[in-house]
């Protein structure tokens, strides 16, 4: 295969994105870079010569995912396959970097959350080394998190909005969260950067952006000595082009009243935000180290409610942490019926080594962890069913995403819905035809049992 060493373009690489928006935003960045440095990236795992998989590490059924993943690509690896080398980036691999090339000897390279940059350096050393039988395994997890692999003018994977990344890490220190130990403390990226992406990502007639980290509301204490998630919306929605922006994966102690007064005041920002609250029982709270209470949750939920009566807001919580009594999830159930959050995700506490919470005493068995589980989700989905309802008969704003399956009805997300984890909207048009990434008005005239609501154009 002498044509290797001569052009990168007959090498063929496709890059797997598993878990949150960070890492996807991740994966673009490195296929963005592989592309300009001429080698060819495609979607097709048999097809190609080199695949990366860019794993998420931080909880049971992540581990899980990402290790199917390396095993099912490691199936085409030859000499059963094309696949010549595998190389294994993100956080499974910046958690267990040894045991991977260890346990899984079909991996030839492990990448940490630091080391996206090198991702042209392994690739070319792994194709000059391409006919050899044997050839060295590579580590590169030294150093964690950061942003020195951003590129400003990334392909993007989704269409008719894009992720912006704007910090890495967490400074909050969750005890059944492993996330700190992966990403590092909360790094502010510089605001210039993020606006000048920003603008970039205008430019190609993208409409809306979504802003990811893994506390937004964070962002600024580092860099700025003080919260700049305000003056941030502000700026971004300076940019001409930009429609919609969408803020994800807030704090609640940090959704402030300055945040709170930009989000109602300023257009551009979506009336949504997503702020996972974990737990209902105060109890439960201090166990897992969060720093707000039920009071503060409550409270913030009505002056969220007051300034953006519209407001859909998203959370997370977790079911069956260590201690968890039926009268703590009892407590959580009856804040969670008093809370009325649109959207709700639920998880399973998954004790995770290096964490305080990984060998405390009180665990839960797995029967009980399932039924709370399957109790929450049931208490959601009327829940959300009642809170969807509300909007029918309202007028709003929808970006056009795509068109349904049998083609009858556009589907698009208005402020509303997030991409890849909310509901969508359905639009009928019996005028006009729309085009996809395009903003337009319609009346929310009714809602399936799912949430989807269904409009039409005005
Ligand atoms: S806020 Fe808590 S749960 Fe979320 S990433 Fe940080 S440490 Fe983990």
């Amino acid at each position: 295969m002498e044509n290797y060493a001569i052009d990168n373009k007959n090498v063929k690489i496709t890059l797997l994105a598993l878990g949150c928006s960070k890492n996807l935003i991740d994966c673009e960045n490195m296929s963005t870079v592989l592309k300009d440095a001429g080698y060819s990236v495609i979607n097709d795992v048999p097809a190609s010569d080199i695949v990366v998989i860019n794993t998420c590490g931080f909880i049971e059924s992540a581990k899980k995912e990402a290790i199917d993943a390396i095993l099912e690509c490691a199936e085409y690896k030859v000499p059963n396959g094309n696949v010549k080398k595998i190389i294994v980036s993100g956080c499974l691999s910046q958690r267990y970097p040894e045991d991977i090339l260890k346990e899984l000897p079909e991996v030839d390279a492990v990448l940490g959350t630091a080391h996206y940059g090198d991702i042209v350096d392994v690739v070319a050393k792994l194709v000059s080394e391409i006919d050899e039988a044997e050839s060295d395994k590579i580590n590169l997890t030294s150093g964690i998190g950061g942003f020195s692999h951003l590129v400003k003018d990334r392909e993007l994977s989704t269409s008719g909005y894009a992720w912006l990344k704007i910090g890495e890490g967490c400074r909050h220190r969750c005890s059944f969260c492993a996330i700190p130990l992966i990403r590092g403390t909360f790094v502010s990226r510089p605001m210039e950067d993020i606006v000048e992406e920003a603008g970039i990502i205008a430019h190609k007639g993208v409409k809306e952006l979504v802003l990811a980290a893994q506390d937004t509301t964070n962002y600024g204490i580092d860099l700025y000595g003080r919260r700049s998630l305000s003056e941030l919306l502000r700026k971004l929605s300076a940019i001409d082009g930009i429609e919609m922006i969408r803020v994800m994966y807030g704090y609640m102690d940090g959704i402030t009243p300055d945040l709170i007064e930009e989000m109602a005041n300023n257009p551009k920002v979506a009336h949504y935000l997503d702020i996972p609250v974990q737990h209902g029982s105060d109890k439960i709270l201090k166990a897992m180290y969060r720093r707000d209470n039920a009071e503060l949750i409550t409270s913030r939920l009505e002056m969220i409610r007051k300034a953006m009566p519209d407001c859909i807001i998203r959370t997370t919580v977790m079911v069956g942490f260590p201690g968890e009594t039926e009268e703590d999830f009892q407590i959580m159930k009856e804040n969670l019926r008093k809370w009325k959050f649109d959207r709700l995700g639920c998880f399973i506490f998954s004790p995770e080594e290096g964490t305080p919470a990984y060998d405390l005493p009180g665990q839960i068995d797995d029967e009980t962890k399932q039924r709370r589980y399957d109790e929450i989700y049931e208490l959601q989905k009327e829940i959300s069913a009642e809170q969807s309802k509300k909007r029918i008969g309202t007028v709003t704003r929808v970006n056009i995403c795509s068109v349904s399956d049998d083609g009858i009805f556009y589907v698009g997300r208005s402020y509303g819905e997030s991409p890849e984890v909310d509901p969508v909207i359905y639009v009928a048009s019996s005028e006009e035809e729309l085009n996809i990434g395009e903003f337009v008005d319609v009346k929310i005239v009714d809602c399936s049992d799912e949430y989807d609501l269904t409009a039409v154009t005005i």
